[in-house]
């Protein structure tokens, strides 16, 4: 039997969108190989009603319900989630690629002795074990990698499209009880770096207006930030931006950056540069602003506005807005 154990990611007591698309993903899985089973595991003090009709298929979640289990430390989530691992059975273990899975799921590995796939886009599950397929050299291939040993650990990219996993979901929840977690860490927690609350993390935004050093200064995001206002999404930016302090780095995309996945990617003064594609590649549609009709953004670009964008850019808000007036 193949059981799959999702770990559910949690910020400040909220599941991330990002593992709940992971759960969903590993149901399509399990659905493919009857043989199978899900259960997943949540650290930290959270109102689980918050799941309710997002967490499609069926399995049981292990809940550490506890507010030590709020904020992430490293040494504590592995221990925890080794020990749920020995008693659920599972042989795979599934993260959403983010910040702390690429902390997490490597030292698991090591600890576990694990076949670690890391990064990956989509599931290669033709043969008896489960393989994924993901691009390297900052995108411009695709491998396949099989893993190796009778455990693995996978992190998994956000895409565009949608779960089709259906919802009469039949979900138990079952209460951890972790013990002999001592006080003692070896990592002691030394600032917070909050995100603003009215800001989407770039990495769960279905609309992403991202700006390059061709916005020229700080103050130029000014105009990118109402053009994601107005549209329900929220703003990212290239290395060279958050290089130069314009940009905080939660917002940087790319390869040292995060990878996104939103329907509609603006990508304002950006050349295009292939660290940068890098984390764009699972977006539907791309739309570029740029001043050079060579630039290599068009080559990828879906739509393409030659020009200045601070030309562009009041026009397309001036447009916008005309639009949502008359809805
Ligand atoms: C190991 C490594 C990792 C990296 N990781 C990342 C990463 O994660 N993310 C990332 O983004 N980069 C990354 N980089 C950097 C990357 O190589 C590029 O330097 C970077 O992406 C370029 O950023 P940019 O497009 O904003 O700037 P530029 O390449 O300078 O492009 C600016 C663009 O703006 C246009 N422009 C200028 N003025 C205007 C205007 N008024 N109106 C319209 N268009 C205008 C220009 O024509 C140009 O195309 C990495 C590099 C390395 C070596």
């Amino acid at each position: 039997m193949n059981k799959y154990l999702v770990f559910l990611e949690q910020r400040e007591g909220v599941v991330k969108k990002a593992s709940i698309e992971i759960w969903n993903r590993v149901q399509e899985l399990a659905a493919r190989h009857p043989d199978s089973a899900v259960s997943g595991i949540l650290a930290g003090s959270l109102d689980i009603r918050q799941l309710d009709g997002v967490l499609g298929g069926k399995g049981v979640i292990y809940h550490a319900n506890e507010e030590r289990f709020l904020l992430y430390n490293s040494r504590h989530y592995a221990r925890l989630v080794a020990d749920t691992l020995k008693r659920d059975g599972a042989t795979s273990l599934f993260f959403a690629d983010t910040a702390l899975s690429r902390d997490l799921a490597p030292r698991l590995s090591v600890n576990l002795e694990a076949s670690l796939l890391s990064g990956c886009e989509v599931f290669d599950d033709a043969g008896v074990d489960v393989g994924c397929v993901r691009p390297v050299y900052s995108g411009s291939a695709i491998a396949s990698f099989a893993p190796e040993r009778s455990l693995r650990i996978y992190t998994i990219s956000s895409r565009s499209t949608r779960s089709i996993i259906s919802f009469g979901s039949h979900i138990e929840f079952i209460a951890l009880e972790p013990s002999g977690f001592t006080s003692e860490n070896l990592f002691p927690f030394v600032r917070r770096i909050a995100m603003r609350k009215d800001r989407q993390d770039v990495a769960e935004a279905a609309i992403i207006v991202a700006g390059g050093r061709g916005v020229g200064d700080a103050a130029g995001f000014e105009q990118l930030e109402e053009l994601a206002l107005l549209l329900g999404g929220t703003v990212g930016a290239s290395r060279p931006v958050v290089d130069e302090g314009w940009r905080p780095h939660a917002e940087q995309i790319g390869q040292t950056g995060k990878t996104v996945a939103p329907a509609i990617y603006f990508a304002c003064g950006i050349s295009g540069s292939v660290q940068h594609l890098a984390g764009i590649g699972s977006a539907s549609i791309l739309v570029a602003i740029n001043n050079d009709p060579h630039a290599p953004i068009f080559d990828v670009a879906d739509y393409a506005l030659v020009g200045d964008l601070h030309i562009v850019l009041p026009k397309l808000l001036d447009a916008v807005k005309e639009f949502l007036k008359k809805r």
